[in-house]
């Protein structure tokens, strides 16, 4: 079974976010339950990265900013051309590369079927 994305729902305001944090950035709120993502997000921004570190077999990486519906953002992998701001991607929690032999999961944004 796939790991489920890293995503929190402030047990205060609602706000929901990707990865944990201390704190709420709406309302300060110190504390959080696990939150489901939807399955699509909106491309706001995205860049390619030519200089990876060790440990990327890729020449680069089209990396890219998206918000979901409700407000959470998420960074990760553009897998496709012709993405630009305003593009709606599926989103994937997915392996994206190896650690010593071990996945690492990160989200992956593919074309919207
Ligand atoms: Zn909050």
């Amino acid at each position: 079974m796939q790991p489920a994305p890293p995503a929190y729902k402030c047990s205060n305001c609602g706000r929901t976010t990707t990865y944990a944090r201390l704190r709420c950035l709406n309302c300060r709120g110190e504390t959080f339950e696990a939150a489901a993502l939807p399955d699509t997000a909106t491309l706001l921004t995205l860049t390619e990265i030519h200089q990876l570190p060790v440990g990327f077999d890729e020449r680069f990486l089209r990396v890219g900013i998206v918000e979901f519906a409700g407000g959470a953002r998420a960074m990760g992998w553009v897998t496709f051309e012709g993405a630009e701001t305003g593009t709606q991607v599926e989103v994937r929690w997915e392996p994206i590369r190896d650690s010593d032999g071990e996945p690492v999961y990160g989200f992956a944004f593919y074309p919207e079927a």
